[in-house]
């Protein structure tokens, strides 16, 4: 029988006002019965969110710390039920869905151990006419009830990197997953239950994003909205959240060059691994590749022949690589895509092909960089190949885009290296590796459309913490 789930609200398990079918992306089975919350459950979360906010600023940095430390070894012990759940709600193959568990049980790790440096400055009062006999310092304070809404794509390890920092930071939080994954929510808010986390601290609600997801972004008890997803999204968030804090983590259509390497099929792999992992639905994904010409042809080869050996499939199977899309409406969406660049004379050098929600992975040759798959973010398995002769033309190429989130680039030359973190409009430049690179304690998040703000744990406690003062007279 297909289980029925529940909220979590209040440290209570309950049903919402209805449910729907969650269906896995990849056999269409439905998998779960999920509630949808009524508005009167999200306004009840956030108000035991508010409710308990004493009692999460009472907790010292060793109780806060040890919660997340229990959280971390709590997704150790259940790795593989979890990594079963992305297979099942997001059809990531299994592959990287164990990567993904691993990077959660980092995440949380680092959270424990960020609780327990939140630190201040004494101020120099005295530098001022005004300020002698007086001693200053600074302390970092919870903000309060905070609102987290995440998208389908890594949903255990972008929730962490939202509750991580948020209670080493002593603060609540309601927490609205993508409507396509609200399972890893689930089992997340049964980790921290199990790990100890007072009630009301963290409340799951479920349901549409226009309708829950706009509730938490109007409410004033809200201090914080931090959001990760579509850029369109995003824009309307931050229009509607007044004068909240908000953290926008947006997308992209991140650009690598390849400018000189000492060896081209290392390179190629590795690109390979950045444009069709997850089958490109990765907010760093490779999405324009710009090769010098004097090495095309090599790097060409090297990058369809690799690309030829990815197994798409069922996501459950050992040796996929790529499966469906998160639906098939995406896949539509991007099949039209490769047809307008096709019909625009771009060359297919490989894939370009649908079958259901799955894309074959695809090699697009010199798309005009006024196509869809070129100026848009694709979030599919798509990628172009452009050339170039100059290493100016290089880098104008990557910042010709509304999106700056992170660029690669190899070269052999220390000089350019520094030219091109420099000159490239992104929140990081990864020298002789691919744009999709990240670890989760590295500052993380983008300039332009791709958002504001800075994840990884101890940017975003800062992003999550009040700065009070506190003034001394002798
Ligand atoms: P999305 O459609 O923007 O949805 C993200 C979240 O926002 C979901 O929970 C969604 O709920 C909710 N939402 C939708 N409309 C809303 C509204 N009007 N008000 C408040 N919340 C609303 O994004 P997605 O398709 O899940 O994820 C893909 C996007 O995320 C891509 O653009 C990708 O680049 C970006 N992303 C960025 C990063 C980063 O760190 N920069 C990381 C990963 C992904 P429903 O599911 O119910 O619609």
């Amino acid at each position: 029988m297909t289980s029925e789930k529940q909220l979590f609200i209040n440290g209570i398990w309950r049903s919402g006002a209805s449910l729907y079918d969650l269906k896995s992306p990849y056999s269409g089975e439905v998998v779960a019965r999920i509630p949808i919350a009524h508005k009167n459950d999200v306004y009840e979360a956030i108000d035991s969110a508010e409710q308990a906010r004493a009692q999460m600023k009472q907790l010292t940095a060793l109780e806060r710390s040890a919660i997340l430390e229990k959280v971390s070894q709590e997704f150790e012990n259940r790795f593989e039920e979890c990594a079963q759940i992305l297979v099942k709600e997001n059809a990531k193959p299994i592959k990287s869905a164990r990567a993904e568990i691993q990077r959660t049980i980092e995440t949380y790790k680092f959270a424990a151990e960020e609780a327990k440096r939140l630190v201040g400055e004494m101020i120099p009062m005295d530098a001022a006419k005004g300020g002698m006999g007086r001693i200053g310092f600074t302390k970092k304070e919870p903000l309060g009830v905070i609102a987290a809404i995440t998208p389908f794509n890594f949903p255990f390890n972008l929730v962490a990197h939202k509750l991580g920092p948020a209670f080493a930071a002593g603060n609540t939080v309601v927490l609205k997953p993508a409507s396509q994954t609200p399972l890893s929510a689930i089992m997340t808010a049964e980790i921290f239950e199990k790990a100890g986390l007072p009630p009301g601290a963290l409340n799951v609600v479920i349901g549409k994003g226009g309708e829950v997801g706009d509730l938490l972004v109007t409410h004033p008890s809200v201090k914080l909205i931090t959001f990760t997803g579509s850029v369109e999204v995003g824009l309307a968030i931050k229009e509607k959240a007044g004068l909240k804090k908000v953290i926008l983590e947006l997308g992209s259509n991140s650009g690598v060059i390849i400018d000189s390497v000492d060896d081209i099929e290392a390179v190629a792999a590795r690109c390979v691994e950045g444009a069709f992992s997850f089958s490109g639905q990765v907010c760093i994904s490779i999405q324009r590749i710009f090769v010098n010409e004097m090495i095309l042809e090599d790097f060409l080869q090297a990058f369809t022949k690799k690309a030829s050996e990815l197994k798409i499939g069922d996501p459950q199977q050992e040796d996929t690589d790529l499966s469906s899309l998160i639906n098939e409406k995406e896949a539509l969406r991007v099949e039209e895509w490769i047809q307008v660049a096709k019909e625009s004379g771009a060359g297919i050098a490989q894939g370009g092909n649908r079958n259901g929600a799955v894309i074959e992975p695809t090699i697009i040759i010199n798309p005009a960089s006024t196509l869809a798959i070129s100026c848009q973010e694709v979030f599919a398995p798509i990628v172009s190949v452009t050339s170039y002769k100059e290493w100016d033309e290089a880098i104008d190429l990557v910042n010709d885009s509304q999106y700056g989130l992170q660029a690669g680039v190899y070269t052999t030359s220390v000089k350019k290296s520094f030219d091109a973190v420099d000159r490239l409009e992104v929140g990081g430049v990864i020298v002789n590796d691919i744009p999709s690179f990240r670890v989760d304690q590295m500052p993380y998040g983008g300039v332009k459309n791709s958002g504001t703000g800075r994840e990884g744990i101890k940017y975003s406690i800062e992003e999550m913490s009040e700065l009070k003062l506190a003034v001394f007279t002798q």
